[in-house]
């Protein structure tokens, strides 16, 4: 295990990625997942500073294609996106309120999603857009399609 930041290695920022299908990890995305690491640091320490587990990370095109539902303009295609399991003792829901009231972690996310067990959370892809989105969803199954209805645009608080 090769150590990316305090409480994450590079091989768990990459499990989505395959070298022999998609090639080396490109200088761009390690620049990236540094980013998207540094904001886990963030979030684990908002989070009671415990062991969480990255489900995900970078996610090379192919095995992006193989999830239901994922988006072809996926933030985890930059490496700017991560899924999170919640820390021992906390819930999913508990971990996306912690995180949606924590206005300096919070500024800077484009997207903070409760999807299929995990937290998402993406950073701003700078293709994609300028300005993060603060977008806060949650999934739910629509007739059988798992959609990703918006609960609110965040904000920060008053006085913040
Ligand atoms: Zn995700």
């Amino acid at each position: 295990m090769v150590p990316f930041t305090e409480h994450s290695t590079k091989e768990e920022w990459t499990a989505g990625w395959d070298t022999k299908i998609e090639g080396p990890v490109l200088d761009d995305y390690w620049r990236n997942l540094a980013k998207t690491a540094a904001k886990f640091e963030e979030i684990r320490a908002i989070c009671g500073d415990k062991p969480i587990t990255i489900n995900s990370g970078l996610r090379g095109k192919i095995r992006n294609s193989q999830i239901p539902g994922a988006s072809l303009t996926s933030a985890h295609l930059w490496g700017l996106a991560g899924d999170l399991l919640p820390p021992a003792g906390m819930t999913l829901q508990e971990m996306f309120n912690r995180v949606v009231q924590h206005p300096t972690c919070m500024l800077s996310i484009d997207q903070l999603i409760i999807e299929r067990g995990c937290l998402h959370y993406g950073l701003v892809v700078p293709a994609q857009r300028l300005i993060p989105r603060r977008d806060l969803r949650t999934e739910k199954d629509i007739a059988g399609i798992r959609t990703y209805p918006l609960l609110r645009i965040w904000t920060p608080p008053r006085g913040a």
